[in-house]
């Protein structure tokens, strides 16, 4: 069927809408109307050449949309059912046959190569291959393909448009809380980087009765919004060296959990100085590959956990659900943290997001067929 999706033709070009041609479901596929798109910097990653991943290429990984047409096996999904589009797994290696899915082994392959496990393509371009299987679902498009085993049944009261980012950043974020480190009432929590994925966490650990939770950032209106969703205290990290004394003066012993977006050396080893005996850091930026951080050994030893996470360890037909029951409760108000931007303005929506101007930015789809 012919859609319009948004191309990179080459490197670090921008996108451009264009009418692509998108291939028939496979019988366990499902073809889904994309209602919106959120973007994440790894779609900005993708399209400058972080994954040596080939072009023309289509990207988008948190899409939300109604299923269009289903392949002949499909059996949990109906045309018109609302669904969110999550990250893709093998379903054989090692950590898939324990559950492990957002581990999967061959996880960055399927994300990141463009095409179906088997190297075949999704969509095409006057008859030329379109490198777009984009965590197996290139959601930056009218219409978009994934598997039924990718694709995750949502309530049909719940704001369709806005559950995009629980596919990446929103399970990211609120998984690394409520399904890794698991806090109880009353744990002490620091976020080093309330971006979308940062201030998901918070969220999640307002959720947990986590207190206090405390949110570091640069940029002033990210801790005025974080402060809104639930940070008992914000830290501006401008200018300031002195910031492992600034948590303990709010929390004198450490914190129990730490978790940092932003990927920086110095902040990561910030939020691992800041624990207490037995605390528990999470990483869930993503560095460069080659980047070191270095630990004192007797630090170490008292019990501190330093790990990093994964797509919030979720399962995710599990976990989407329960978020989007927090979002119509009330409990997790992502709208917050969204700007909307129609499709055509993608390259708007891009800068602004790099920028930092938009914290997540979301594509509404246009009706059109
Ligand atoms: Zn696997
Ligand atoms: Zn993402």
């Amino acid at each position: 069927m012919q859609i319009t999706a948004a191309i990179v033709s080459e490197r670090s070009a921008p996108f451009t809408l264009e009418k692509l041609e998108l291939c028939d479901p496979r019988p366990d596929e499902v073809i889904v109307r994309v209602v919106a798109s959120g973007m994440c910097q790894t779609d900005l990653h993708g399209r400058d050449g972080y994954f040596a991943s080939p072009y023309p290429a289509v990207y988008g990984h948190e899409g939300a949309g109604v299923v269009h047409a289903i392949g002949s096996a499909v059996r949990l999904l109906a045309p018109g059912d609302h669904l969110v589009m999550s990250f893709p797994w093998c379903g054989t290696c090692p950590n898939c046959q324990q559950h492990k899915y957002c581990y999967c082994v061959q996880g960055r392959r399927l994300k990141m190569h463009g095409r179906r496990a088997d190297g075949s393509t999704l969509m095409s371009r006057n008859g030329t291959p379109v490198y777009s299987a984009f965590f197996q679902q290139s959601s930056f498009g009218t219409y978009a393909l994934t598997q039924e085993r990718y694709a995750v049944k949502v309530r049909k009261d719940a704001p369709l448009e806005a559950l995009g980012p629980l596919a990446c950043s929103g399970q990211t974020g609120a998984g690394a809380v409520l399904n890794a480190m698991q806090p109880q009432p009353g744990d002490s929590l620091a976020v080093f980087g309330v971006g979308a994925v940062g201030l998901s966490a918070l969220m999640a650990a307002k959720i947990a009765g986590c207190d206090p939770i405390i949110a570091v950032d640069v940029h002033a209106h990210r801790l005025a919004l974080a402060r809104e969703l639930g940070a008992t205290h914000a830290i501006d990290h401008t200018g300031r060296d002195k910031i492992v004394d600034a948590l303990r003066a709010i929390a004198s012993d450490g914190v129990r959990f730490a978790i940092d977006t932003s990927a920086l050396p110095i902040v990561f080893r910030e939020a691992i100085e800041v624990l207490m005996p037995s605390g528990t850091c999470v990483l869930l930026g993503s560095a460069p590959p080659g980047t070191d951080v270095a630990i004192e050994m007797p630090f170490l030893q008292q019990g501190r956990i330093v790990r990093g996470v994964v797509q919030g360890e979720s399962l995710p037909k599990e976990f989407i659900p329960r978020l989007v029951d927090f979002v119509v409760a009330g409990k997790f108000p992502i709208h917050q943290m969204i700007k909307f931007y129609d499709f055509a303005e993608i390259n708007l929506a891009a800068q602004e997001s790099s920028a930092g101007i938009a914290i997540k930015p979301v594509l509404r789809m246009p009706e059109s067929r």
